[in-house]
């Protein structure tokens, strides 16, 4: 047993590392936010299992990946938080598909499937892990994993093992149903064929075009709002993401937009950037801002895209 921050807590013991008040800010792209309570590096399925199924059900868990999707709030995560380490990074390919380890990053999935002559090239240019990417239901060039998820393989909240296939992943727009708490550890894609010289020359292609259009190199978390639907007056639909919600932050003024050291990019206003020391108060309270003008502007309600979790720094130690 390992014992709490502030010694009421008792943790089952694991082979893998477990990490007190392990500062979150260096595991994610926006590099702000406070600690995890208790990180938790797993040395392999049966010991992520176990341990889940031998700790606290108040504790809540949370699985992280490489944190291109999130605003880690100041105060940080209370309970623990899941991060799959290389060991959970194997990608092995067949005739028509790939299988690869939760900790995998999509742009070395999407390299392996190009080798092995498969098509997954629409993962090359997002920055997360496989993990991410099915719990996000990660998409791009109107391709989403959904279209080729065959099977994940996670372990749930209480320690079991479970075999998803994809109608049972629930995917929604850049989401899913998986049940709070649980760890993607597998996921299965079912892939085209294609040559593989045409599919590398489309991820340069498509490197090059990222960089023509989106800030690269600097501190962001990727699209920070949804696209919203351009069928619906409130701008919200499941099914329809026409609407840009990039033009409508221009159209708001709002390009170039700064609070403190967090600003709205220049170059692509749905991305906002940590210029450098940055609180993850400030970068909230900036979307929130863009949120309110652009609902003025336009009278539509944008949506968060990346999440913001944990609690805010006055709230630390409730
Ligand atoms: C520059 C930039 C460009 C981007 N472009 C795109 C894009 O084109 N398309 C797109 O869809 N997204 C894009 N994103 C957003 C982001 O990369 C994706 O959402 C990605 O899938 C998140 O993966 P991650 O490993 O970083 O997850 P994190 O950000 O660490 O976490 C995101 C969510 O996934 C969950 N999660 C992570 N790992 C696991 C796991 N093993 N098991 C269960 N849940 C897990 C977390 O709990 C959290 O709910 C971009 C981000 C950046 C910074």
């Amino acid at each position: 047993m390992n014992e709490g921050v502030n010694g009421a807590v008792a943790l089952p013991a694991c082979r893998g590392k477990l990490t007190a008040g392990r500062p979150l800010s260096n595991l994610t792209w926006l590099r702000v936010g406070g600690p995890a309570e208790w990180l938790f590096q797993p040395k392999d399925i049966d010991d992520l299992a176990e341990f889940l199924r031998n700790l606290d059900r108040r504790i809540p868990v949370f699985a992280l990946g490489v944190g291109s999707n999130l605003i880690v709030r100041d105060g940080g995560l209370s309970g623990v938080v899941v991060r799959l380490g290389s060991r959970f990074g194997r990608i092995d390919t067949d005739g028509t598909s790939l299988r690869a380890g939760a900790a995998a990053l999509d742009s070395r999935v999407a390299i392996r499937a190009a080798e092995s002559g498969l098509d997954l090239t629409f993962l090359r240019t997002i920055p997360g892990t496989l993990g991410g990417a099915v719990r996000m239901n990660a998409g791009c060039y109107g391709k989403y994993v959904a279209d080729f998820c065959r099977e994940v393989v996670m372990v749930d909240r209480s320690g079991k093992v479970e075999r998803l296939r994809n109608r049972d992943v629930g995917f929604s727009y850049r989401g899913s149903s998986l049940p709070p708490g649980s760890v993607v550890v597998e996921a299965t894609l079912e892939c085209p064929r294609s040559d593989p010289a045409e599919l590398f020359s489309r991820m340069e292609a498509q490197l090059a075009y990222r960089n023509e259009t989106q800030p690269t190199g600097i501190r962001t978390a990727g699209s920070t709002f949804r696209n919203p639907s351009g069928l619906s007056s409130t701008g919200q639909s499941d099914t329809d993401h026409s609407m840009k919600a990039w033009k409508l932050i221009d159209d708001a003024g709002m390009r170039g937009a700064r609070l403190g050291n967090a600003c709205v990019s220049d170059k692509h206003p749905n991305f906002l950037v940590n210029a450098g020391g940055a609180t993850a108060t400030e970068i909230e309270k900036l979307g929130e801002t863009v949120r309110a003008r652009v609902l003025e502007n336009s009278g539509i309600e944008l949506q968060w895209e990346i999440l913001r979790v944990g609690s805010k720094a006055c709230e630390q130690g409730n």
